[in-house]
This record gives C-alpha cells, sequence and structure tokens, in this order.
C-alpha cells in the first residue's frame, strides 16, 4: 500500500488543491484530467506539457490508480472480465462487454452484497464495504487501460457489477456524475444504467435527481410469494410498493424502465408466471431483459431448457410485453459478477 496520493477519481477542487500545494497553478489540474481520463496516461512521465520538476514532483507525491489488476479473464468473444484488488480483502470485479455500438462497462458498487438474493454470488462472500467514489471510478480508468492498445474506449457504464448501488447511494451518485462530466470520461447519462433489487426509497430519491439514466429492476418474479423466496428485499418493499415507485419514476424521467427477469428452471419460468408478469407491467412503457440463469457452483438454481426460454419469450410477446432474451456474453468466464472474487478468495 502506498502512502502516495491517488489521482484517479479526485474531484476538481480536490486536485486543484493539491496542485497549489505543490505551489502549481490551478490549470494543472485541467491538464492532468486531459491526461488521464482523454489521453489514457497515467505515467508522469508522459506528461510532457508538465516541467520536468513538476513530473519528478509528482512520482514522488502522487500515483494515478490505487488499485492493481490481480486478475484477468479474457472470453472468445472478446468479453473480458477484471479483478481489481484495492487492499487484500477489498477485490472487485469489472466486466468489460463489447457491443456492436460500442464498450459497456459493467462494474461494481460495493464489495460483496448486503441483499442476499438466493441465486447471487455476490451476497455469498458477504458483505465487506461501500466502494469510494475513487473506487467506482478507477474501475474505468483500468478497463480503458485495457482497451488503449485496440483504439477503444468504455463509453456505456451498467452499475450491475458486484453489489446494490442503491446501498451505496452517494457514491454511486457521485461516481455517475463524475463519469458524465465533459472533462472526465464524458460518458453521456444515456449511456448509464442503474440496476436495483428494488430499494424502494433510492428509487424515489434518485428520480428527483432527474437525470435521463435507464433505471433497470431486477424484477426476476411477478408474485410476493415467489420474489420473497428468492430476493429478502422484497419483504421490505413488496411488488406493489415497488412498482408505485417504478411507475413513479417512469412518469417524472419519461425513461424506458428496463426490467431484468432471470429464468430459473422450475420456478418463475412457466406460462402463469409470463401471464403475471404481463399484467404487472400493464402500462408501463417497459422492456424485458429475460436471462436465462448463470450457473452458480454450490447454489441449486439451473437455467430452463432452450425451448422453456422460447416459450416464456413468446407468451410475454403474446401478451404485448416488449422482450429481449440477454444472453450473457462470455459465460466461460463467469461474467455472473461475484465468481471471479469468490474464487479468487478461495471460497467455493
Ligand atoms: N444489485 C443490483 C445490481 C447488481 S446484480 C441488482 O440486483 O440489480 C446485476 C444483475 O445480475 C441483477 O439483475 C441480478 O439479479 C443478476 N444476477 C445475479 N446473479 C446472477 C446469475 N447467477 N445469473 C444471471 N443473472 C444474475
Ligand atoms: Fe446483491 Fe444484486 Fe446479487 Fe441481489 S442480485 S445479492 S442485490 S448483487
Amino acid at each position: 500500500m502506498t502512502s502516495k496520493r491517488n489521482l484517479v477519481g479526485l474531484a476538481w477542487p480536490a486536485l486543484t488543491d493539491f496542485f497549489l500545494e505543490l505551489g502549481q497553478p490551478e490549470y494543472r489540474a485541467k491538464q492532468l484530467m486531459e491526461w488521464i481520463y482523454q489521453h489514457n496516461v497515467g505515467d508522469f512521465s508522459q506528461m510532457s506539457n508538465f516541467p520536468k520538476e513538476l513530473r519528478q514532483k509528482l512520482e514522488e507525491t502522487a500515483v494515478v490508480g490505487a488499485g492493481e489488476v490481480v486478475a484477468r479473464q479474457v472470453a472468445a468473444d472478446g468479453t473480458t472480465k477484471l479483478a481489481i484488488a484495492f487492499s487484500e480483502d477489498r477485490i472487485v470485479e469489472c466486466v468489460i462487454l463489447r457491443y456492436h455500438y460500442g464498450v459497456t462497462l459493467c462494474l461494481s458498487s460495493q464489495v460483496g452484497c448486503k441483499m442476499g438474493c438466493a441465486f447471487c454470488a455476490s451476497g455469498l462472500g458477504g458483505f465487506v464495504d461501500n466502494l469510494t467514489t475513487a473506487e467506482i471510478i478507477e474501475q474505468i480508468w483500468q478497463a480503458n487501460q485495457e482497451l488503449a492498445a485496440q483504439g477503444l474506449r468504455v463509453g456505456h457504464l451498467v452499475y450491475m457489477g458486484m453489489g446494490e448501488p442503491l446501498d451505496n447511494y452517494p457514491q454511486v451518485i457521485e461516481s455517475i456524475r463524475f463519469a458524465n462530466n465533459p472533462a472526465t470520461f464524458n460518458i453521456g447519462m444515456r449511456n448509464i444504467t442503474v440496476s436495483t433489487s428494488g430499494v424502494v426509497p433510492g428509487i424515489r430519491q434518485l428520480a428527483e435527481e432527474n437525470l435521463p439514466l435507464t433505471l433497470s429492476i431486477s424484477l426476476h418474479a411477478p408474485l410476493d410469494y415467489l420474489r420473497d423466496q428468492i430476493m429478502p428485499i422484497n419483504q421490505r418493499y413488496p411488488l406493489t410498493e415497488l412498482m408505485l415507485a417504478v411507475r413513479d419514476y417512469a412518469r417524472t424521467s419519461r425513461r424506458r424502465v428496463t426490467f431484468e427477469y432471470i429464468l430459473l428452471a422450475g420456478f418463475n419460468d412457466q406460462l402463469i408466471h409470463a401471464e403475471k408478469l404481463a399484467s404487472l407491467l400493464a402500462g408501463i412503457i417497459a422492456n424485458v431483459n429475460v436471462i436465462p440463469y448463470n450457473e452458480v457452483p454450490g447454489l441449486p438454481w439451473q437455467a430452463p431448457s432452450d425451448k422453456q426460454i422460447r416459450f416464456f419469450l413468446r407468451a410475454l410477446e403474446a401478451r404485448g410485453v416488449t422482450a429481449t432474451l440477454r444472453r450473457e456474453l462470455g459465460p466461460e468466464i463467469e461474467a455472473a459478477c461475484g465468481q471471479l472474487r469468490r474464487r479468487l478468495q478461495g471460497e467455493e
């Protein structure tokens, strides 16, 4: 661990203060941000518009990035999963996904998760801590480092990695505003998706921010007695309350809300579930992502057969629900978040 100042994710006022303390003018902060976020350069010796003494001073007092990529898995389709360690027990995962429209980064908001969903690997290792804004931002920086050689950079963010983003609200919202800033990654609000298991006060707070983000709800079951069994948060905020908040969000933001629906064989993949899902979503401009379950070693859940998956999709479409089948990219690299950390920590 280093006692040097980490400059990644440092907001404008703190960064200008840092340069003022070094006896440097404020515009150095702007130049540094250009190097880090736009040119993807973290090596002070390459920062050619800095005087030599300043570069030396920076080497002595600062670092660009506090984490280390400790594992990297690359799938045949190019999907890349990184495990970044900020300390021994502070390991997070992010996944670089390549789509025809650009690169999406799936990032983590916490180390572990408190929500305890029965199908998810993230909660299995327990909850360690909230990530800081800088640690969330560093995932984008590290991903861009990976992508630089191919002339690519992250253009979309989905908060679907480890953790519940709305359980780490202040840091997540700050990281969104930071990444959106034209002086940093300049990622459009419309290119950012926040996924939640259904933290109702967080959804309401997010609505008040009035940002054109995409809200994604991890629904996974259309009936309370089923959702209660797999998502403990449903006992706190049952479907009626959740859907009320979602309807309000959709109305005020005028954005299409996305629903995630993992298909778990024999549990939520029958005709009755498609019918109930369709009536739950009636009147909402929604898109349902149907996701065959990504099996987690040690957990009893399985994905349904392809035939059952197609049947479920058709049943939704027949009831006027816009649904897309989301095949997990790179399944062979344990793209379901939480799995790589578990393996690294030998918990499986
Ligand atoms: N905590 C937030 C965001 C992280 S999880 C949330 O729950 O929405 C991101 C998505 O991955 C959620 O929809 C979650 O339910 C889903 N997921 C978790 N484990 C999975 C698995 N093994 N296979 C497929 N999807 C999974
Ligand atoms: Fe947490 Fe989301 Fe996993 Fe549930 S699905 S345990 S909320 S990361």
